[in-house]
């Protein structure tokens, strides 16, 4: 099992070289990229959300209703007055840090059903209907912020496999397949809800024909791999 630190350094590397691909491509501007890029490394972090009490946990609880509480004041600053902004802002930090965080913290075992696939599908429908419904993203933005949480929580699973198998020889056996798991098959209920979960919020999710359609075309890759070296010297414009 990896270590905070590591999956924070891997997450944001991973993400942030990805971001990088859709900022050299056109397909997202500059904020957006960062954006993308903080998305990514939180995903990177949430499969380990219910490790019970430990800090690096309860900090990023923090930094998760820090984040939830600005992007919904962004999305309302016209709407509303300062005061009301304030009191949103409150709220929202208020709800993530508290009940949210007691609620994972009571109801959950450690590597059960949100170190699993099933879980980085959830996040990602939770995250792209979060920003199309509440923060007004349009609906291909939505699915890529979405879609950097998932890839997030792959690089976490991921690495938390390879690390049983690579510093833990001796112990193979026992942490072998725990990380990178389907759903969790030791507590098929919990897998119920979570597949149910799953399919709801893909229901409120928004229309994914843009989102598919450029990731499904070959030009963009094209357009990637066009961009990928430079074409004279290198650095040439510095
Ligand atoms: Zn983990």
């Amino acid at each position: 099992m990896a270590n905070f630190n590591t999956h924070l350094t891997v997450a944001a590397i991973g993400s942030g070289a990805l971001a990088t691909v859709c900022l050299a491509t056109g397909v997202v501007s500059p904020n957006e990229m960062v954006m993308l890029t903080l998305a990514g490394t939180i995903g990177g972090l949430l499969p380990d959300i219910d490790l019970d009490h430990s800090s690096p946990t309860k900090l990023m609880f923090t930094v998760l209703a820090l984040l939830i509480a600005f992007f919904a004041i962004f999305s309302q600053a016209d709407d509303y007055a300062i005061i009301e902004l304030w009191m949103l802002w409150g709220f929202c930090y208020a709800v993530v840090r508290y009940p949210l965080w007691q609620f994972f913290n009571e109801f959950t075992a450690h590597r059960g059903i949100f170190h699993s696939l099933l879980s980085a599908l959830f996040f990602w429908f939770f995250t792209t209907t979060i920003c199309y419904q509440i923060f007004d993203f349009q609906a291909f933005l939505s699915w890529l912020v979405g879609s950097f949480i998932f890839i997030g929580f792959i690089i976490h699973l991921g690495l938390d496999e390879w690390y049983s198998v690579e510093f833990n020889n001796r112990r193979v056996k026992r942490s072998f397949g725990t990380a990178m798991k389907l759903w969790d098959y030791k507590r098929r209920n919990n897998s119920l809800m979570m597949a149910g979960a799953v399919l709801v919020l893909y229901l409120m999710t928004p229309d994914n024909s843009e989102f598919f359609r450029v990731w499904g075309d070959s030009a963009t890759y094209g357009h990637i791999g066009a961009r990928f070296f430079p074409e004279g010297m290198w650095f040439a414009s510095f």
